[in-house]
């Protein structure tokens, strides 16, 4: 099945690059875990495999079912979300030219932008996305050819309209780049709203289960494939098979999972906001959220993710992460497991002090899909421990 089909959602994430194996017919695609192939004279290559680096037929298949999902012609899958970002920047960009991103871009995304590819004479800046007027004059540099959006961002949940930003991206000669891991394909397509590149972090939704570690890059122009590819290859950040094929195997079920990510915050945030001690609930399927209609044109539902502060400042945040039972206290999200984070020291330390530092006060919550009531037991005991 191609990427050009016109099966549903779920029908191409179970089927698209899931061919069954040819030589024994498994259902499954097999986990070629090898690393070479043989040949069958000098450079005479079995349907184009030669070494892993380049190729492998586990990782095929989940680029393939990647460019079905996001849109996209030519899908890349890397050993991480920064694997991937870094191999794109290098891919599009060369020393002088300029990144313009959001101001409360992921942490990791800001360090390698502003500290290891800086040095390799890549600028930046950072603004408001949600503010149109100081995204053109940002981008009116001259030098600007990227522009790098996160929506929902990461924890603020800030939703950016990524139409208006293709728009003034392109004007400028710069490529838009929407980092698309909070929504994941299922809830948003920034391809079609006229964004050239969606990167994720498998890592979260796409694989789902907190068990592999990977990065994409999908693209819907050939000459921009053919850069990224040959960076892939030539750099060497490639998912390894194993990886590949986890990620595969949950991305299959990624639109149940969504669904019910999404039912359950939906459910979490309405609650949370009739907390005490609960200062302000960031979710955009909250009516009140300032990015709610845009998301609800944008995105299928609003995700997973909810992000909480508290009127009793750092320590009450502090003491209600340290304090639940069915969430864990882990950095990360986007599995079926319900996740606790408190940015400002884990994710989000790499940038205090800086102008993406994230609130002291602030708690991010990666909702699961367990029981919504056995959810909600556990933030009522552990919003508990700030009553004393
Ligand atoms: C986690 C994350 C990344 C980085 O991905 P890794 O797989 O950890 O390298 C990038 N962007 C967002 C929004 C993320 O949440």
């Amino acid at each position: 099945m191609t990427q050009s089909s016109n099966f549903g959602f779920n029908t191409r994430a179970i089927h698209a690059g899931q061919v069954p194996d040819p030589t024994t017919g498994a259902v499954i695609p097999p986990i070629y875990q090898t690393t070479t192939f043989a040949q069958d004279g000098i450079g005479k290559l079995r349907n184009g495999y030669e070494y892993g680096r380049g190729t492998n037929p586990t990782r095929d298949a989940l680029q393939s079912q990647l460019a079905a999902l996001e849109g996209g012609t030519h899908a890349f899958s890397f050993s991480s979300g920064l694997a991937a970002e870094d191999s794109l920047i290098r891919a599009a960009l060369r020393p002088g030219d300029h990144i313009v991103l959001g101001n409360d871009a992921y942490g990791g995304t800001y360090r390698l932008i502003d500290r290891v590819l800086s040095q390799w004479g890549i600028t930046n800046s950072a603004v408001d996305m949600a503010d149109i007027d100081a995204v053109r004059a940002a981008v009116a540099g001259g030098q600007t050819r990227m522009v790098w959006v996160e929506t929902p961002s990461n924890p603020m949940m800030k939703i950016t309209d990524i139409a208006a930003i293709a728009e003034i991206a392109h004007a400028a000669g710069a490529l838009l780049v929407v980092d698309n891991t909070f929504a994941s394909p299922y809830l948003q397509q920034p391809l079609s709203f006229g964004a050239d590149v969606v990167v994720h972090s498998t890592t979260k939704y796409i694989g789902g289960h907190s068990d592999a570690s990977g990065g994409a890059v999908i693209v819907k122009d050939e000459d921009l494939a053919e850069k990224v590819g040959f960076i892939q290859f030539a750099v060497g950040a490639v998912s390894a098979p194993m990886e590949a094929w986890l990620t595969t195997r949950g991305l299959k079920t990624l639109g149940v999972r969504m669904d019910r990510h999404s039912s359950n915050a939906a459910s979490i945030a309405r609650w949370l906001t009739e907390q005490e001690g609960v200062e302000r609930v960031y979710y955009p399927g909250l009516p009140e959220h300032p990015g709610h209609d845009l998301a609800a044109a944008q995105m299928k539902s609003f995700g997973g993710m909810i992000s909480v502060t508290f009127t009793g400042g750092e320590a009450a945040a502090r003491a209600v992460a340290e304090s639940t039972k069915v969430f864990t206290l882990a950095e990360s999200l986007g599995g079926i497991e319900s996740l606790m984070n408190y940015p400002s020291a884990m994710t989000h330390a790499s940038v205090r002090g800086t102008d993406l530092a994230v609130p002291e006060n602030l708690i991010r919550l990666s909702v699961g899909i367990e029981d919504l009531e056995d959810l909600i037991s556990d933030l009522e005991q552990a919003l508990g421990s700030l009553r004393g």
